[in-house]
This record gives structure tokens, C-alpha cells and sequence, in this order.
């Protein structure tokens, strides 16, 4: 079996494959997407079903997990195959504050989480054939139709997002609630406590739709395959597979429909518009990011998928340096971090922290938190103390982040403000101290509020916005200014995805558009 280190050996890059070569080779298509998370692979799905031609070029590799070695790292073992061409960053939650950092910088590699260091923001951002769905938590989360209409415009039927576009994502990715015998195992201790906690707070507390093969998981808590869930390796990739990622689902059916050709290790430079057609920028690259080749695509059509800071940055250059200069000028507002925070306290007595996940409850204090909507998901968090409970938290955002682009530095960068930060954390506060207060000993509840802490709101793994509904786009997804350009990633949702974590709201939409394109634009 190869080690990492030999699979990270450096290889030179050949002279005739060095980025300087002047020729440029052009490939044609007709549908082009740039990236494989949600949107793109439901948009290349979709084409496929039509007969559409499609190339998906998309930055990251793939991986596919294998019985015999771990394909991922973890985050009790972090190596490059953790970031994004990145060896010093960290998830803060893979470092802990008593434990080991590791000693050396990180390999530099293509690795799963992009660490982006924006102006006042913070934003942990996916690369992989599958992008978000290879990283995430897993948790397919539904907005309340209050909450969405606080969110989105009237002019989206919420009755046909709950009918036709929510299950419908939900049915493709094979997403379930967490069953009655793998809460009950000693793996999900915690998640029975949150659950006694909401319930005694008076706060409602459900099963999420989680994309996760409960059948594996269930393999590993019977030793049947490698722990992975259960020991809350919930980020890095899921060595044991149980994640239902994109590439098992969406783009695994475009892919066997022979329409469509990911292409993985693309990573898109630039777009430009001649004479009705789009040309795309690519550089190849190897695994450590180094360039091999630069090439073009050159397509009719053309569907953005590179996330909400891919999506954004690729078309507020293409504004100001010519290549798409009829775009509105709203491109790249209405950005938002989903009014994500974090929190955490201590409940004296083994908690959640270092137990099995995905998260798979949802407390909902949507309706008694007097500073608005609250969300709070528990997930396992090996780095605190074993008496933590550790909830990611997600409200209604009303700030707003905007991208522009600096000559001199040919980088588009975000800008935010930070003006409500300790706002979103207060409300968080406000919910983490109901679920304290709970606990049936005074003595230890007194404790576990005056434990409290709450972080973030400057820092988010929900990017929203940037291309959005009603402003740089249409309804469905249309860009603003050119025809044939389609937004269908979490660039075209606005501030984020009320209350709730943006994947599944992301993919009804990207449904939602591509049904109406489809219909009309490509029929
Ligand atoms: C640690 C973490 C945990 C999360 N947990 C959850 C959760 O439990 N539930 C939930 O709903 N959401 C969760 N999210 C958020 C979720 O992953 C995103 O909301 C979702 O993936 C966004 O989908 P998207 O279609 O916008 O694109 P993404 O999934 O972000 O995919 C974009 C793709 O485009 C590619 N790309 C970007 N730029 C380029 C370029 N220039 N050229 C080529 N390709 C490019 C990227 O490599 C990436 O693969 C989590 C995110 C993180 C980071």
C-alpha cells in the first residue's frame, strides 16, 4: 500500500508541459459548468437528462474511498489532504487547546477545505469533485415558510419548494433521519442529552435529514468497517464512506449518462464572451498546485458552480477587466455568512464533544428567541473538554458583504463589515442559555450558563450570495446581461438560507432553475 508521503512526492513538471507555453489549446462544448458542488452537479445532471452535451470543469481531484486504505485525513491526523494548497492554516476545531498542533507545516496538496482570509470575514470554502458534499456535516436542514419569505422574494412559490424541489433533493441523495437503534447506541450519548435538554427548554427539537448511509454507520459501530463517524471524523472526508456525496449521487448519474465529462484538476482563470459564446481559462494543475497546462473551453452556454466565493470572485473580474462587462453592477453584493456563529458550554459530566456524528438534530428556536430566529445543531468536537456540548449556530443575517476588485493586485476580495457580530452571537447566547438552564441540577445549570461561549460571526463555512435572485440574476438563476450565463451555486441566494445550513435550500434552488431552464432557455 503507498504511503501519503509517497503519494505526496513531488514530481517535476515536464518542459512541454510548463505553464508559460504560449499555445493556448481550445476544446468546444456545449454546456459548460464551473464546479462540481451542488449546483454545479445538479445543473450537469440535469443537462444530461436533456441530451445536452456538458463539461464540468472543477479544481479539486476526486476521491474515491477504498476498503483497504484511509483516502482521507482526519481530523486527529491532519495532513495536506485537509487544505487547500495551504500547509499553516487550520480549522481552529483540529487544533486543541490542550492537545498537539502538528509540529510542520502541511503538506501543500489539493486538499478538501480552502482557508479564505478575506477583509473582516473569515470563510472555509470546498474543492473537490463534489465539493461541499464531500466536507460537510451531512445535515439537509428545510426552512420554515416563515422564515424563507423573510429571506427570499415572494416571487418563489414556497408551497413548490416543499413539494416538488426539497424532497426531490432529499430522494437523490438518499437522505434520512438518523435511526432509533443508532441514537440509542453509547456512540450518541450526547445527542440524547441535547435532546433532553431542548425538550426540557421548552425549545423544538427534530431528526434532520442527514445524506448519510446509516447502514455504514451502523457497520462501524458493530466493527465492520473502520470508525469514522462514530469517533465524530465528521469534516476531512469520510474514510469509512459513509457520506452520500455528490460524486455516489447527482454527478455519479450525469457522469453514467455519458453526456456528461468532469474534468477534475481545472482550475478556471478567467471567462470572457465573444460573439455569443463563452470563453473559459483554465489552468491544469498537478497535485500540489502547480500549473501544467493552460487551456480553453469555449460553449454556448454557461453554468456557474464554483460556490458562492468561486462563483462571485471568476465574475467580478470578468466585470471589471472586460471579459463580461454588461453584468449588473449588483454583482457581488448581497453577500451573507448565513448568520452563522458557534457556541459551546460544560455540563460537568461526559457531554457530546467527543462522540459519534453527523450532527443529526436540529433544535429550532424560531419562534421564542426575542432577537429572532435562532438554529442550533450539536455536533462532536474532540478538542473541548469531554463535558462540552459544542452547537453550530444559524440565524437570519442582515448585514451585508460586497466583493470588489483591486487593480493593482488583479484580486477581487470581500469586504464585511462586522457590524452586528456581537448581535448574532447575543442570540445564540440567549438559546445556549435555555438548553443550560435545563439541566435538572441548579447547582450544575448555574455552572453550565456561567460556561457559556459563543464565537463567530466572523467567520463562516455557509458563504451565500454574491450573484443573487432579484439583483445580478433573474428568478432562476439567469445572469443579469448576458444570455446563455446561469448562476445555480449558493452565489445566487442572498445573505443565506433562513436559519438553516445552505446545502439543501442551494440544491432546491439549483433544481427549481434547472427545471425552468431547461423548459424554456434549452428546450
Ligand atoms: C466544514 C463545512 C461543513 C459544512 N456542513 C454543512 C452541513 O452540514 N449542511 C449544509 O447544508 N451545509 C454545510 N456546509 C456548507 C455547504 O457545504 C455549502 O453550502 C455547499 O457546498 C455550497 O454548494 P455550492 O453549490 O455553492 O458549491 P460548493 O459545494 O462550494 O462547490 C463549489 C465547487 O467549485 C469548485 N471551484 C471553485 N472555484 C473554482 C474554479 N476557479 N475553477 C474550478 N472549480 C472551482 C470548488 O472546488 C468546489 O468543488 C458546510 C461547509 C463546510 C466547509
Amino acid at each position: 500500500m503507498p504511503s501519503f508521503a509517497a503519494i505526496f512526492a513531488r514530481k517535476p513538471i515536464s518542459a512541454s508541459a510548463k505553464a508559460n507555453d504560449t499555445k493556448v489549446r481550445e476544446h468546444r462544448c456545449r454546456a459548460l459548468v464551473i464546479g462540481s458542488g451542488f449546483g454545479g452537479s445538479i445543473a450537469a445532471y440535469r443537462l444530461s437528462q436533456k441530451g445536452i452535451d456538458t463539461v464540468v470543469l472543477e479544481r479539486g481531484r476526486r476521491w474515491v474511498t477504498s476498503k483497504e486504505n484511509d483516502v482521507f485525513a482526519s481530523t486527529r491526523h491532519l495532513d495536506g489532504r485537509a487544505n487547500w494548497l495551504n500547509g499553516t492554516d487550520l480549522f481552529t476545531y483540529a487544533v486543541p487547546p490542550t492537545g498537539e498542533r502538528p509540529k510542520e507545516p502541511l503538506d501543500k496538496y489539493v486538499g478538501l477545505v480552502e482557508h479564505l482570509h478575506e477583509d473582516g470575514m473569515y470563510v472555509l470554502a470546498p474543492a473537490a469533485v463534489g465539493g461541499g458534499s464531500l466536507v460537510y456535516n451531512s445535515c439537509l436542514v428545510q426552512p420554515s415558510e416563515e422564515n424563507f419569505y423573510a429571506c427570499f422574494p415572494r416571487e418563489v412559490d414556497y408551497a413548490q419548494m416543499n413539494s416538488d424541489f426539497y424532497p426531490e433533493v432529499v430522494r437523490m441523495m438518499g437522505a434520512g433521519p438518523i435511526p432509533d437503534d443508532v441514537l440509542q447506541s453509547k456512540h450518541y450519548h450526547g445527542a440524547r442529552l441535547m435532546n433532553q435538554l431542548a425538550v426540557a427548554a421548552g425549545v423544538p427539537i427534530h431528526r434532520i435529514n442527514t445524506a448519510s448511509d446509516w447502514n455504514v454507520i451502523r457497520d462501524e459501530i458493530y466493527g465492520r468497517r473502520r470508525p469514522c463517524a462514530i469517533e465524530g471524523d465528521i469534516w476531512y472526508g469520510a474514510n469509512s464512506g459513509y457520506k452520500n456525496s455528490l460524486d455516489k449521487n447527482y454527478l455519479k448519474h450525469a457522469e453514467d449518462s455519458g453526456y456528461v465529462k468532469v474534468q477534475p484538476l481545472c482550475n478556471v482563470l478567467e471567462i470572457a464572451e465573444k460573439g455569443g459564446k463563452y470563453h473559459v481559462t483554465y489552468a491544469r494543475i498537478d497535485e500540489h498546485g502547480n500549473e501544467l497546462a493552460r487551456e480553453k473551453y469555449i460553449s454556448d452556454c454557461l453554468f456557474m458552480g464554483a460556490g458562492s466565493m468561486g462563483t462571485t470572485k471568476l465574475l467580478v473580474k470578468a466585470k471589471h477587466k472586460g471579459g463580461l462587462p454588461n453584468l449588473d453592477d449588483s454583482i457581488g453584493q448581497m453577500w451573507g455568512n448565513n448568520g452563522d456563529t458557534f457556541g459551546h458550554f460544560s455540563i460537568g459530566s461526559p457531554a457530546g464533544s467527543h462522540e459519534g456524528g453527523p450532527a443529526h438534530l436540529v433544535a429550532t428556536d424560531w419562534k421564542d428567541n426575542p432577537m429572532g430566529p435562532q438554529t442550533c445543531i450539536a455536533y462532536p468536537d474532540h478538542t473541548l473538554p469531554q463535558d462540552a456540548i459544542q452547537y453550530l449556530g444559524m440565524s437570519i443575517p442582515s448585514e451585508k458583504g460586497y466583493f470588489d476588485y483591486d487593480e493593482a493586485s488583479d484580486k477581487v476580495t470581500l469586504h464585511w463589515a462586522n457590524a452586528n457580530t456581537e448581535q448574532t452571537r447575543e442570540r445564540m447566547r440567549l438559546t445556549l442559555k435555555k438548553f443550560a438552564q435545563s439541566l435538572p441540577d441548579p447547582e450544575r445549570a448555574k455552572q453550565a450558563v456561567a460556561s457559556i461561549e459563543v464565537g463567530g460571526g466572523d467567520a463562516t463555512a455557509h458563504p451565500c450570495g454574491g450573484v443573487t435572485m432579484g439583483y445580478a440574476a433573474d428568478h432562476f438563476g439567469r445572469v443579469k446581461g448576458y444570455k446563455g450565463l446561469y448562476v445555480t451555486d449558493a452565489a445566487f441566494i442572498p445573505l443565506g438560507t433562513a436559519a438553516c445550513n445552505p446545502a439543501l435550500t442551494t440544491a432546491a434552488f439549483a433544481e427549481r432553475s434547472m427545471q425552468e431552464i431547461l423548459s424554456t432557455d434549452l428546450a
